[in-house]
């Protein structure tokens, strides 16, 4: 068990079953799934406090002058943030934790917590990006096109990402995060406590 919990970003382009994958970790493996706030408008299913808090641009300005949110980034027209508050409360108590968020905000992010985990989620093709976003018909055509010229703008820093992982089976693809996220776990870094326990016991005897 680590000493704080992980803070664990997952990125990846609109579209690709980020949402699906990230449910995934929190009902099959217990992770702890921050809400972001937005000023974007909620799509139909979108439920207050469990997709995102939705408030309104002057909310928004507010809680950056009061430093309320760990990152913020503005995506396609609209701003969104993830609540500093809640992050800090879960890490302290030892569980770990999951932004999903987009990349600039997941690079503010690893600039304030270099221990931060981040993991890039891709699609299996650009083609079958567009299709999946198409079929969703939950946006627009020119919001969809505005999201894949977002998305070829994205691929340029996924350098500064620590890991990628393929989306084309969300019970694989979430399989394979958790043991990343396991395996990040395991890093003398991340166990202080245990390790100096395991230094004094072997001390002492
Ligand atoms: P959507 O409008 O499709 O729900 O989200 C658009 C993008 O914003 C997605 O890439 C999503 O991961 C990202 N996003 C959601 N919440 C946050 C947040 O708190 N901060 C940042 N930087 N991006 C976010």
């Amino acid at each position: 068990m680590s000493d704080r919990g992980l803070l664990t970003v997952i990125s990846g382009f609109s579209g690709c079953g980020k949402g699906t994958v990230v449910g995934k970790l929190v009902d099959s493996y217990g992770y702890s799934l921050s809400i972001s706030a937005t000023t974007r408008n909620p799509r139909d299913g979108d439920v207050e406090g469990v997709h995102y808090f939705f408030i309104t641009k002057e909310e928004f300005k507010d809680r950056i002058e009061k430093n309320g949110f760990l990152e913020w980034a503005e995506y396609v027209g609209n701003y969104y943030g993830t609540p500093k508050d809640y992050v800090e409360t879960m890490l302290a108590q030892g569980k770990n934790v999951i932004l999903e968020i987009e990349m600039q905000g997941g690079l503010k992010v690893k600039e304030q917590c270099p221990e931060a985990v981040l993991v890039f989620m891709v699609p299996p093709s650009a083609k079958e990006l567009k299709s999946r976003l198409v079929n969703r018909g939950t946006e627009d055509m020119d919001t969809i096109n505005r999201r894949i010229a977002r998305a070829s703008e994205e691929i340029d820093y996924i350098n500064d990402y620590d890991y990628i992982v393929v989306n084309d089976d969300i019970g694989r693809c979430a399989g394979e995060i958790h043991n990343i996220i396991t395996c990040e776990g395991k890093k003398v870094i991340n166990n202080g406590e245990l390790t100096e326990r395991i230094k004094q016991d072997f001390k002492n005897i």
